[in-house]
């Protein structure tokens, strides 16, 4: 935060000038190495070096898929590697790549600022999504992160720094326009950062991202929701990986379920501060012979009734360490029906990226396809 570099700062007779300068280096340029800040004294840049400033995160890999998918393998100073996912979208008015977007991204299509009919260029919206941990604690058996189990935490900087290098990478027309924290680890477990992350994310002094283009994605826990409510206003995008309307199916898929069943979930969803014409997004992974009958679809219904949401089918991507899978299509489009019948505005997420070859399941099903295109495409 620039008022922490002004404190640090101030303490070696620096200005505070000085310090909005350090955090435009990273933040606004995406420089991290002291060496490279071209316009403070050399005395201050080898004396952040000593501090150790300088790059967290090294790009290890790019993969590319057809679509335009980009995924990044990222080494930490540790030697730990993540991944972040950059999933461009040809804007337009009304364009499928539009729709994908609105629907990927947890936020409604009532953009003040949206450029789409004035006449400008079309241009490609990006959306990232970042990870918070290595691995993860919460053992969700469709999930690579889970059975892995938990490595370590990241830190703020290793959060937001997914987006800073995330950035540098967009091509000619594009712009990063959402951040989805969807990628490995659980967001609220790791409290702390994340916050911090989604501070300096948002600052406007840095990336300045809009909060409601930013949606943290968790499998529930129940204390963190309501902090983060509290602690942003209600402004954070929300998704939740509800997977099940029942507390037995659920628990058998998440372990999370037993700390804090779905009663309980409901609840903090419920009094979650959302800002009026704003919906929860709810990510429902679909697994065969686990989640997804018919009979399930309209326990969620029910369950769902009256909370202002919009609902996402992820059939399962096969992961190596577990024999559970997607079901068949039809039964994807059986439960779909349930929902969008009982008055939902209901998603099947198609796989993006396939070609792109994915240790983490999850980082490549942010596409959407809302069901009406389909129908006519
Ligand atoms: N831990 C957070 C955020 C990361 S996971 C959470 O669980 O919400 C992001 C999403 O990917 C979650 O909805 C998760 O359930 C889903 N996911 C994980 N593994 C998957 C897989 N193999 N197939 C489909 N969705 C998966
Ligand atoms: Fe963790 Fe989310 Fe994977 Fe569950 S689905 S193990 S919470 S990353």
């Amino acid at each position: 935060m620039p008022e922490e570099w002004s404190a640090s700062l101030a303490a070696r007779g620096e200005r505070s000038f000085t310090a909005k300068q350090v955090f435009h280096w990273i933040h606004r340029r995406g420089v991290l190495d002291p060496a490279s800040m071209t316009n403070l004294p050399a005395r201050l840049r080898e004396h952040l070096a000593a501090e150790g400033l300088g790059e967290v995160l090294t790009p290890e890999r790019v993969h590319r898929s057809e679509d335009g998918t980009r995924k990044l393998l990222l080494r930490l100073r540790d030697g730990a590697t993540i991944e972040t996912v950059l999933l461009p979208s040809v804007s337009g008015p009304g364009s499928q790549a539009q729709l994908d977007a609105d629907a990927a991204a947890s936020d409604d299509t009532d953009d003040e600022d949206d450029d789409a009919g004035t006449g400008a260029a079309p241009h490609v919206r990006v959306t990232q999504c970042i990870s918070t941990q290595v691995g993860c604690a919460m053992g969700c058996g469709f999930c690579a992160s889970g059975v892995a189990g938990l490595k370590r935490h990241l830190g703020a900087e290793e959060i937001a720094g997914q987006v800073l290098l995330g950035r540098a990478m967009l091509e000619e027309g594009e712009e990063l326009r959402n951040v989805v924290y969807m990628g490995m680890g659980e967001p609220l477990h790791n409290y702390e950062a994340t916050a911090r992350s989604l501070r300096l994310l948002t600052h406007p002094e840095g990336i300045n991202l809009s909060t409601r283009r930013v949606t943290v994605s968790t499998s529930g826990l129940v204390p963190e929701i309501a902090r983060l409510g509290a602690d942003f206003g209600g402004q954070i995008a929300l998704a939740i990986s509800l997977h099940a309307a029942d507390d037995a199916t659920r628990s058998a898929l998440m372990p999370i379920n037993r700390k804090y069943p779905l009663d309980e979930l409901l609840a903090a969803l419920r009094a979650y501060p959302l800002p009026r014409r704003r919906r929860i997004t709810i990510e429902y992974t679909l697994v065969a012979g686990q989640n997804d009958d018919p009979a399930e679809a309209r326990r969620l219904a029910k369950l769902l009734r009256g909370l202002p949401v919009k609902i996402n089918l992820i059939p399962m991507n096969p992961i190596e360490a577990s024999s559970l899978g997607p079901p068949g299509v039809e039964r994807v489009a059986a439960f779909q029906e349930v929902l969008t019948q009982a008055g939902y505005s209901c998603f099947v997420r198609r796989r993006r990226g396939d070609d792109v070859s994915a240790a983490c399941g999850q980082l490549v099903l942010l596409g959407a396809k809302p069901k009406v295109r389909r129908a006519v495409g």
